[in-house]
């Protein structure tokens, strides 16, 4: 059972790379994200609270997120592995993450960090944001998202590494280099 998160700052391609390693290992894909963005659409309450924090750049609440992450693996099948993308996104979440694997009796790979320069993140994120119609596609939440990611997001990387759970690649070049890099270092494991 491969169990693992996909981790790096807004832009470094984390949503892409996810369906490779989903398609490739078989794996049950939670993107926190997707989930948020789909209570947004169903215009509930809870999804127009969602709204204002997501369009502020800022994180929704740990509660929310470990109650969609229940739900969710309660609800579907997910024997041969599952991938997160966009979980943990803080020290807190990190720690729950844990002992949500340490309650199912589950093992836990590590955390497969994207590592792309400033100024290409920004690049990607104004340029996804001419088709992906996100409210934070923009350069003035990106700097925000950023923030986030450096204040709350980053510590969860040294968190694991000092596990001997954080990898790193680099994310830059074609996708399927991107992807061969990370298919490298799920195998030499
Ligand atoms: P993403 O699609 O992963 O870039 O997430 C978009 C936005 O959803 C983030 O900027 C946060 O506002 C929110 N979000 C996604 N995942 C989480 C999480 N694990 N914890 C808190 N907020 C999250």
């Amino acid at each position: 059972m491969l169990n693992m998160a996909l981790f790096g700052p807004p832009g470094a391609g984390k949503g892409t790379q996810s369906e490779k390693l989903i398609a490739k290992y078989g794996l049950f894909h939670i993107s926190t994200g997707d989930m948020l963005r789909k209570e947004i659409a169903s215009g509930s309450d809870l999804g127009k609270k969602i709204d204002e924090v997501i369009s502020a750049g800022h994180l929704v609440s740990d509660e929310l997120i470990m109650s969609i992450i229940r739900k969710t693996l309660a609800e579907n099948p997910h024997e041969k592995g599952i991938l997160f993308d966009g979980f943990p996104r803080n020290l807190s979440q990190a720690a729950l993450l844990e002992d949500l694997f340490d309650e199912l009796h589950l093992p836990f790979f590590g955390i497969l960090s994207l590592d792309v320069p400033r100024e290409e993140l920004l690049a990607r994120i104004v340029n996804r944001g001419k088709t992906s119609h996100r409210n934070d596609d923009n350069e003035t939440v990106f700097e925000e998202r950023l923030k986030e990611y450096e204040e709350k997001t980053l510590p969860v990387a040294r968190y694991f590494e000092k596990k001997g759970k954080y990898h790193v690649v680099s994310g830059t070049g074609t996708l399927d280099e991107i992807f061969e890099r990370l298919v490298h270092l799920i195998e030499k494991k």
